[in-house]
């Protein structure tokens, strides 16, 4: 992989609401893609990603910055000047055109001789299993085919970028995991670059190569899914990716003085945790990473039992906060609603955040 295929340069964007204020969509924002990554836009809705990607399209002028693509400005280019390609969550078919035809269309516009539009339309509803199909109206396909054929219609062009705007969010979530799998074997397979704009930190984790996380405009972490997952810079990060127990305690001699007066002491940490010299701290710990334990850190009262098949959520009341662990659920105690426990995180993987 090449560094710096498609360099975003402190980008900007304010708009002007029609309330007469004004919204910061990006604020500076200044990233590099590689060539052949599969990279991924995540944060919560109105933080700036969708805006970004538009931008990346040429579907949105920015107020300031650059981008460019190997080595050449784009952002001052039309739409139609940028190598590039945008698959929307609405598909965006034209339902008059058969499959072969909504395929052919862009191809025709740029003059690709007959014969190549042929074969890119062919090759194209292969990659995405859809063989044979080019005849079909849009209406009598499924959604998710529907969304095979956008995804053909954009590979067909084969542009140097593909940008992917939310495109997996109509489908239902069994179809969503297949369509996650088909897409990364895709990628792969046609070593194009893969922009991917999403609020699901699920499908970011499991598509990514990496990942930038975003929040009112800014990125807040940049990173493999491992490292957002496992370092995360913050408690907005360690919250938004996964789930995580946030608790907050006191710096005393040796360790984290927890709710509940326990002290979980720094070599239990993780070893790059940073510990002020005195004053109050946050911690982070997924609860997969609590089990049950006899003189465990964090003690309380079990308020709630939840068994959802591949764990028992237990959650326990410590002292005015709710801590979760997602124990075994095989070979597992399962405590009683009502009862006393105390865990422990284990493998050094609980951390202080910034908060
Ligand atoms: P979502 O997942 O909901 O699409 P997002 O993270 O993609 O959210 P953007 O669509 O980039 O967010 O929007 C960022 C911010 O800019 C939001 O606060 C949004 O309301 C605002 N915004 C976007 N487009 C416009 C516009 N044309 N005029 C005014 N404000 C806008």
């Amino acid at each position: 992989m090449s560094e710096k295929y498609l360099e975003i340069r402190n980008i900007t964007k304010v708009f002007q609401t029609p309330e007469g204020g004004e919204v910061r969509a990006l604020d500076d924002v200044t990233l590099d893609i590689a060539s052949g990554e599969f990279f991924i836009l995540l944060g919560p809705s109105g933080c700036g990603k969708t805006t970004l990607l538009r931008s990346i399209a040429g579907l949105e002028y920015p107020d300031s910055g650059e981008i460019i693509l190997q080595g050449e400005r784009i952002d001052d280019k039309p739409p139609y000047d940028r190598p590039v390609n945008t698959v929307f969550q609405s598909y965006a078919l034209f339902p008059h055109m058969t499959v072969g035809e909504n395929i052919a269309f862009g191809l025709e516009m740029e003059n690709v001789e007959k014969d190549e539009v042929t074969k890119r339309v062919n090759e194209a509803l292969e990659q995405v299993q859809l063989a044979g199909y080019d005849k079909r109206m849009p209406s009598q396909l499924s959604g998710g085919q529907q969304q095979r054929v956008a995804l053909a219609r954009a590979l067909a062009k084969k542009p140097k970028v593909l940008l992917l705007d939310e495109p997996l969010s109509a489908l239902d979530l069994k179809l969503r995991r297949g369509m996650q799998v088909e897409l990364k074997r895709l990628q792969r397979e046609t070593g194009i670059t893969f922009v991917f704009v999403t609020h699901d930190q699920e499908e970011a984790m499991s598509m990514g190569d990496r990942i930038a996380v975003f929040s009112q405009g800014k990125i807040v972490q940049l990173d493999t899914p491992v490292e957002v997952y496992r370092r995360p810079v913050n408690a907005y990060v360690a919250d938004f990716i996964g789930e995580t127990n946030l608790i907050k305690g006191t710096v005393v001699a040796g360790g984290i003085s927890l709710p509940g007066g326990h002290v979980l002491p720094t070599d239990q940490l993780a070893a790059d945790s940073v510990i002020p010299a005195s004053g109050e701290v946050t911690v982070a710990i997924r609860p997969e990473d609590l089990v049950l334990a006899t003189n465990g850190v964090i003690g309380g009262t079990v308020s709630e039992v939840i068994f959802t098949g591949d764990s028992v959520r237990v959650h326990v009341r410590v002292g005015d906060v709710e801590v979760i662990a997602a124990l075994a659920s095989y070979g597992t105690e399962i405590p009683a609603q009502g009862s006393s426990v105390t865990l422990n995180p284990e493998h050094r993987a609980a951390r202080t955040v910034a908060s």
